[in-house]
Order: structure tokens, then C-alpha cells, then sequence
């Protein structure tokens, strides 16, 4: 079949199309119903039908390759290498959810997984699964302040997390943070679950706070049955940045969810039974639990770890993972593939890279100059992949599985099966004309693996996705696109506050919030402007109480240090700006609306666009003096 078909049929027979695919995983039950769209926007797939995402990425590979690798935990900072077979997973998995059950889990209850890349956080969310927990796998590098919304939000019965995580050699300290965000939240979680690594010396709360290896050791033969649940079923919450402060909790369910993982293995990454995957992101991001955790196993592959940067103990690293373990699909992201341009290409010459078929790249938008160099250093195709939090998997690529489409380059693709996308011209609302400029769009229902929801707020779901256009039944990606007139993509950015640094998805709203904890802050503006390396980096413009503060070179430089340890410490150093600069007046218009774009062009060295509105103009004078110095 063409994939011009395959596409169509996904589009015009959405259930003939599902329920083909949904034969790639094994069910306890069949499901009555492939879709159930009689509530827009809320979408419900396989209703009725029983299955578990555990029992699909693991259990079910006992009886053909037990004894073949599942999970390969690689830690280039502890030095340490472990495979875990799948009767080896399988046997972790049910040790930590007999844990987890023994500390008081039960199915519904929410579990937050706070952890570093390591082997015991993949076996806390598959057995989150298999017990019908519901996880929240919050970012390791995400700080207290970050942490503790989260809790607020999600009411997490149970807590694992660390002592410590390591990156460029020295240890990250976990558990003070968490104790920390725990004494910042409004809701307590009755139990916290430790691994201790023996990185980082730590204190344990008496009557809360369980090590992990004393627990595991009583449940060393535990056989915990998986739970089956309906197709619908929450399998967890994942928050991610919006326009407002408050991170949004996108809900995912089970079986949509684990159709379309195993229908995106199949026909978009192309992976096999018996091969090995290395996707180098973070289980704290959506590409984590689709591509890291859930996906490669569901699709019966060995998935690998990783903890460490891509540069140590030198350029060559991943390459030599690759070598090793005979790596077939690898997914990364443009920010890591710019790092590892500025060490010498012949690190990778090193290895035997034969192995390797595509190089999957997600996350930002992949420059021309990166696709172009690491295509010639890999000889293998580049795969970009254009997708959010919000959808689970590709929006948009190319389904090698199915045809061997073309890429273009500056494209991530054409349209995936199952989205049927609109390019929509924000005026008016009407489609946009090939090449034209517009918001990116998906007509309603979505396809398996979306998000169900905002977690415990269906309102804020249908508000904030769905209610930008005319047409209610639009889903808005909040991407600005075109479309050329073959079908190719192309994504301009967002249309909201969010900025996307090194591929890591935050809202400049959070970042102001923080930044305005300061007692010395008045008023402050955050923007991402462009960066060669990250893409985009958080700069912000600072009113002080005190503007005497701040007069020479140096109290300025005291206090963007300060203001920086503020972000470093409430929500994490991956949100931390590059640059703080001080001034007296911020941009704005006469209703008082931030003039946040103009800030960002005049950052980027572009025009500040139309300022018929604004209300004093000397404040852009300001931005263009305090870039200046
Ligand atoms: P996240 O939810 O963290 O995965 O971030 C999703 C956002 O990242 C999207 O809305 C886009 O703005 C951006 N993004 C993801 N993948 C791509 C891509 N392949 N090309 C351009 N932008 C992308």
C-alpha cells in the first residue's frame, strides 16, 4: 500500500484503520468499540477492551526471547553497564511493585517517579503499569519549587526518587530537593522510596522515607499478577510548560496508548524483535516514556539508558555504544548533534556504525546545516520528527514502514497517519493556502495515544487545546507552519509563551514567576531568543525595587548571579537564562500587555514590529541599551 493510502484510510475509516493496528498488541479482552467520539473533543479509543502496558512490554516477549536483552542500563558517570533480559525485567518489575503495593499502591493512585536515567526508574514506571498505578515522572533536573507544584497537583500517594544522579562527573543531589519541594507542598505524600546509589550522603525521615534495596530484599520472588485494565484507564500524567505558571498534567490512557507505540515502532521507526534502540533523551520527557521506556519494549526490542552527556569521556561515546550493542534505530535531538559537531568527526570513524539503518531527530526544529553534516558523518538517513508531550507520538515524519517517502531538508515530514492537520490562518480562521503561514492545526478526534486530558481539569483541556478557532473541533498545537505544496511541513516556532531550549520545553511564564521571588524584583520579562547551540535560550529583562542596585558593572553582575541562583534553585538549571539585564521599564502596550515579541526581535537583532500601541517607546531603547553593554 502507497502511504498516500495508508494516510487516506487512517483519515476517511479511522476504525477500520485502528482496529488493524491495534492487532500489534495482545489484549486481555477485545474491545466492543474502536472509537467513541460522541463527546468532543474527549476521544476514547477501544473501549471496553482489557490490556496492560506492562504485560505488552514485557511480559508477553517471556515465551519467544527471555533471555535476550530488554533493558541495557548504561551509566558512563558510575561507570557501570547492566543488562536486564526480559525475564530479568520482568522479575525487577514485580519486585517493585510487590514494593510499591507493600508501601500502600494500589490502582488509581498516583505515584511520582523523581529520579536520574538509571535501571530502577524504567522498573518504577512498568510497574506502575502493571498494578494500574498512575505515574508522574517528573524531570530530574527540574528543581523544589518545580517539584512541589507537581505534588500539589498530582497527590502522589507514594515518592521514589534518589539519593543523587551524576552528570559531567559530579554527583546532582536528589533527595535534598525533594525533601525540600515535600516541605514546600501543600499535600504530603505518605511514603517516599529511596534508591540509594551511595553517591551522596542523605537523611532519611523516619516513618516516611524507605530504602529501596532493604525492601526489594523482601520480595525477591514476588510474583505480582498484572492488572488489567480498561482501554481507557489513566496510565499516567506527564506535566508540561503552557502559557500560564501552572504546568499542565497531560493524561494519557492504556490501550490507545500502547497501540499507537506499537503502530509507531512498526511503521515510523521501523524497529524489530531481537534489536536494539538508543534514544538518548531523559524518562523525565514524553520521548522518554514513548521511545526510552514503553515503545522499543512494547515492540519487543532492547532499549538503552543512558546516563552521562553526549562529550564524556569524549565525543565518541554514543558511537560506541552504538558499535556495541549493535544499536538498529537511535533518536536524539538537533542540541545534542550540535554539541557533538564541535569535537572532531573522526571520533565517530572509530566505531563500526553498520549496524545503525536511521538517525531520528525530535524535539526542535533540525537546521539544514546539522541534518546535513551528521547525514554525511552517519550515511544514514536523518529522520526528523515533529511532536508534543500532548500527542505521545509523531504528528508529523515519514512511515518508512510503509513507503519509503522522501525527506526534505528544513521539513520534519508530511502529515503521520491518524492526524488530519489544518494549517490555519489565525485571523480569520480558514485554512491557510499552500506555503502560507498559519497555526499549526489537528481536526478532531485525535488518534490513539494523545492526551485524554488535562489531569483533573477537563475544562482547562477543551480551553486551553481547542478552543483558538472558529471550528471547535480544532486541536491547537500552538506551532506556527506552512505547508509547501507537496505536503512537506514546516514549523516556525511557537504562538505561545513557551521557549524551547536545547529541546527542553519551559514557559517563560514560570521562569518570570520565579525570577519575581526576588525581593529586589519589581517587574521582569522573560524571551527566548535564538542561540546557535540550544536553539533558544531564556533571557530576562529586570525592573529593580531599587534601580541605585544596580548602576555599576559589577552590582549588575552580583545581581544577575543572584537572580540566577533564584531560578537555579526553585525550578532547576535547565531553567536558569542566559543573560539578566536590568532596566527601568519594560515594553508595553497602553492597556499594559508585555510587548514580549518586540523584546525578542530586538534581541534577535530583527525589527520590533508594529508598535502603534506601545506606550512609551524609549522602554525598547532600554532592551537595545542593556543588550548593548
Ligand atoms: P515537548 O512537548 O516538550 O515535546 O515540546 C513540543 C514542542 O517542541 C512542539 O510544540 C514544537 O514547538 C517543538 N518541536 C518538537 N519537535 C519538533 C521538530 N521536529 N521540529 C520543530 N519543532 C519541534
Amino acid at each position: 500500500m502507497s502511504y498516500a493510502d495508508f494516510y487516506q484510510q487512517s483519515i476517511q475509516q479511522p476504525e477500520a484503520f485502528w482496529d488493524r493496528e491495534a492487532s500489534l498488541i495482545d489484549w486481555h479482552k477485545p474491545y466492543t468499540k474502536v472509537l467513541d467520539a460522541s463527546r468532543p473533543p474527549f476521544a476514547k479509543w477501544f473501549v471496553d477492551g482489557e490490556t496492560n502496558l506492562c504485560y505488552n512490554a514485557v511480559d508477553r516477549w517471556l515465551a519467544t526471547q527471555a533471555d535476550k536483552p530488554a533493558l541495557i542500563a548504561i551509566s558512563t558517570e558510575t561507570n557501570s553497564e547492566k543488562t536486564y533480559s526480559f525475564a530479568d525485567l520482568h522479575r525487577e518489575v514485580q519486585r517493585m511493585a510487590a514494593s510499591m503495593s507493600a508501601l500502600g499502591v494500589k490502582q488509581g493512585d498516583r505515584v511520582l517517579i523523581y529520579m536520574p536515567m538509571v535501571a530502577e526508574a524504567a522498573f518504577a514506571m512498568l510497574a506502575c503499569a502493571r498494578i494500574g498505578a498512575v505515574h508522574s515522572v517528573v524531570f530530574g533536573g527540574f528543581a523544589s519549587k518545580s517539584l512541589a507544584t507537581r505534588i500539589d497537583d498530582a497527590k502522589p500517594v507514594l515518592i521514589i526518587s534518589a539519593d543523587a544522579g551524576m552528570r559531567g562527573g559530579k554527583a546532582v543531589p536528589y533527595k535534598p530537593l525533594l525533601d525540600e519541594a515535600i516541605n514546600l507542598a501543600e499535600f504530603k505524600p505518605a511514603k517516599v522510596l529511596i534508591i540509594n546509589r551511595g553517591l551522596e550522603a542523605m537523611k532519611l525521615v523516619a516513618g516516611r522515607d524507605v530504602d529501596y534495596a532493604s525492601l526489594r530484599a523482601l520480595h525477591l520472588d514476588a510474583q505480582v499478577p498484572v492488572t488489567w485494565l480498561e482501554s481507557n484507564a489513566m496510565s499516567y500524567v506527564l506535566y508540561t510548560s503552557g502559557t500560564t505558571g501552572k504546568p499542565k498534567g497531560v493524561q494519557r490512557d492504556v490501550g490507545g496508548y500502547a497501540v499507537a507505540l506499537a503502530s509507531s515502532m512498526k511503521q515510523i521507526f521501523c524497529g524489530n524483535p531481537g534489536e536494539t534502540y538508543f534514544a538518548t533523551s531523559d524518562i523525565g520527557w514524553v520521548v522518554g516514556h514513548s521511545y526510552i521506556v514503553y515503545g522499543p519494549l512494547i515492540a519487543g526490542m532492547a532499549t538503552i539508558m543512558y546516563e552521562g552527556t553526549p562529550i564524556r569521556p569524549d565525543a565518541g561515546i554514543w558511537w560506541s555504544i552504538v558499535e556495541k550493542y549493535k544499536v538498529t534505530r537511535m533518536f536524539s535531538a538537533p542540541t545534542a548533534i550540535r554539541v557533538l559537531k564541535k569535537h572532531p568527526a573522526e571520533l565517530m570513524k572509530n566505531y563500526d556504525l553498520s549496524s545503525l539503518k536511521a538517525l531520528y531527530l525530535a524535539g526542535e526544529p533540525l537546521d539544514e546545516t546539522t541534518s546535513s553534516w551528521i547525514s554525511n558523518e552517519l550515511g544514514v538517513p536523518i529522520i526528523d520528527n515533529y511532536w508534543q508531550t500532548e500527542t505521545g507520538w509523531p504528528i508529523m515524519s515519514v512511515a518508512r514502514g510503509v513507503e519509503n517517502t522522501a525527506t526534505r531538508l528544513g521539513s520534519p515530514g508530511i502529515a503521520m497517519y491518524g492526524y488530519n492537520i489544518s494549517i490555519i490562518n489565525e485571523a480569520n480562521g480558514l485554512e491557510c493556502a499552500p506555503n502560507e503561514k498559519g497555526v499549526v492545526a489537528i481536526k478532531g478526534p485525535l488518534p490513539p495515544g494523545c492526551m485524554q486530558t488535562v489531569y483533573g481539569d477537563d475544562q482547562r483541556f477543551v480551553q486551553t487545546y481547542w478552543s483558538n478557532f472558529a471550528h471547535d473541533q480544532l486541536y491547537s498545537t500552538f506551532d506556527w507552519g506552512i505547508k509547501d505544496a507537496d505536503g512537506y511541513y514546516f514549523i516556525l516556532g511557537r504562538t505561545d509563551d513557551v521557549i524551547n531550549v536545547a529541546g527542553h520545553r519551559l514557559g517563560t511564564r514560570e521562569i518570570e514567576e520565579s525570577i519575581s521571588s526576588h525581593a529586589q524584583v519589581s517587574e521582569v520579562a522573560v524571551v527566548g531568543v535564538e542561540d546557535k547551540l540550544k536553539g533558544q535560550v531564556a533571557v530576562a529583562f529586570v525592573i529593580l525595587r531599587n534601580p541605585d542596585l544596580a548602576t555599576t558593572a559589577d552590582s549588575k553582575r552580583a545581581l544577575e548571579v543572584e537572580v540566577m541562583a533564584v531560578v537555579d534553585k526553585q525550578l532547576g538549571a535547565v531553567a536558569r537564562p542566559s543573560r539578566v539585564h536590568f532596566v527601568t521599564m519594560l515594553p508595553k502596550t497602553r492597556s499594559g500587555k508585555l510587548l514580549r515579541r518586540s523584546i525578542q526581535a530586538i534581541c534577535e537583532g530583527r525589527d520590533a514590529g508594529d508598535l502603534t500601541t506601545i506606550e512609551d517607546p524609549t522602554s525598547l531603547q532600554q532592551i537595545m541599551a542593556a543588550l548593548a553593554q
